[in-house]
């Protein structure tokens, strides 16, 4: 099982990701909402349901379904 991609991670730094959407940063991002997850982006690799799953972005590391990044894209 890969490990989650860590915040810290120099990747998810550079694309404000969290492991929580309600922490994304507000400030850095306005139009982020909370309704925008990982779940729900069209590059996250597992079902809806999953609690975290791959995303093209991080290779081999599983991001939160519940995170969100600044590439977040409502899953088409
Ligand atoms: Fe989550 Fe989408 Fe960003 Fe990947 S690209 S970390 S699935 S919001």
């Amino acid at each position: 099982q890969p490990a989650k991609v860590s915040e810290k991670d120099p990747q998810a730094v550079a694309l404000g990701y969290v492991e929580d959407t309600k922490r994304a940063d507000k400030a850095k991002f306005p139009k982020h909402s909370v309704d925008q997850k990982c779940s729900g982006c069209q590059l996250y690799q597992g079902k809806a349901t999953d609690a975290a799953a791959p995303c093209t972005l991080f290779a081999g590391k599983l991001v939160a379904g519940e995170g969100w990044c600044s590439a977040w894209t409502k899953k088409a």
